[in-house]
């Protein structure tokens, strides 16, 4: 017999904390394995020896062999009619949705221009995938992650947003993102500002913050061996440059060793949200050059 279980509900059935119960999973004290929905299953055997230790009566077997006449009718599961907007083979992936709504309940902007994780859960199972493509109201989801995280299901609903994503067009995608991209790919940073341009607002935010408050401070730009790489939202410099200055103030007054990339210092990922894979992964790999290249220990990503 098997018995399942939830994380929350184990920790307060023995009076642990909930990350007692899953240091007990990862070092094999608890012998269970991932089930669905956010789910443990393990040996009935060893729960009630668990209950023995704490001296607790074992609950009933959630599932596992049935007393005679009393079989559950097994529900089978929907399966999705496309797989194109499949993110990976997970067998339990929208399959399980239940259809509860608590997605659309814990989303910030559910019902902004029709958005709503439920219905796009839905509609992919319903293999409505040209519509969900062609839909603009998905391009609103911010990638919070919210309705996941409150999913009973674990159904990967940001994965299938992305994918959805990835499937438009790259001509069609709406609004800046795909041209934040593009620049991002070919200039370095989102909104294409060029190296000198960036260099001297640097350089004059710098010594303005020397005269206002920090006497001495000059902004570090490529020093090797900073303890910190500090990347940043090109909107920033672009359009609201004096906001830089409350993370310099604060390393200042930290004594923090830090320093800024002459390139490739976007600390926006907009691969990320526009579902290119590849555009994702170029610019995640810059950073991770002027790191090496720097050979910082540590990375500020202010987004
Ligand atoms: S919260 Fe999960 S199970 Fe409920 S409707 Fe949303 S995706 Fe389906
Ligand atoms: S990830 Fe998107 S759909 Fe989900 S809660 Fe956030 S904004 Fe809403």
């Amino acid at each position: 017999m098997i018995y399942e279980f939830r994380v929350n509900d184990m920790a307060r059935e023995f009076g642990v904390h909930r990350n007692t119960i899953r240091n007990w999973i990862k070092s094999g004290t608890i012998k269970a394995t991932e089930g669905p929905g956010r789910r443990y299953l393990m040996e009935w055997s060893d729960y009630q020896a668990l209950c023995k230790r704490f001296g607790k009566t074992p609950n009933s077997p959630v599932t596992g062999p049935q007393p005679a006449g009393n079989q559950k009718k097994s529900i089978e599961p929907v399966r999705l009619k496309s797989k194109k907007t499949r993110p990976h083979p997970d067998p339990s992936w929208a399959d399980v949705c239940l259809t509860c709504g608590t997605c659309a309940s814990a989303c910030p902007i559910a019902g902004i221009d029709d958005l709503d994780p439920r219905k796009v859960v839905r509609m992919a199972m319903l293999g409505m995938t040209e519509e969900l493509i062609q839909a603009d109201w998905i391009w609103k989801c911010t990638m919070c992650a919210k309705c996941e995280e409150a999913c009973p299901m674990d159904v990967k609903i940001v994965q299938l947003i992305r994918k959805i994503r990835s499937l438009r067009p790259r001509d069609n995608v709406p609004g800046p993102v795909h041209k934040g991209v593009v620049n991002c790919l070919e200039r370095g940073n989102n909104l294409g500002i060029p190296k000198e341009d960036f260099l001297f607002l640097l350089e004059e935010l710098g010594e303005e913050l020397a005269e206002e408050s920090c006497p001495g401070f000059s902004t570090p730009v490529d020093v090797r061996g900073a303890r910190i790489l500090v990347t940043v939202n090109s909107k920033e410099p672009f359009a609201e440059p004096d906001d830089m200055k409350w993370w310099w103030k604060i390393f200042y007054a930290a004594g923090e060793s830090w320093t800024i990339s002459s390139e490739n210092w976007e600390g926006v990922n907009w691969g990320l949200f526009s579902g290119d894979d590849e555009a994702l992964r170029t610019i995640v790999g810059r950073i991770v050059d002027n790191m090496k290249r720097l050979n910082c220990q540590g990375l500020l990503l202010p987004e």
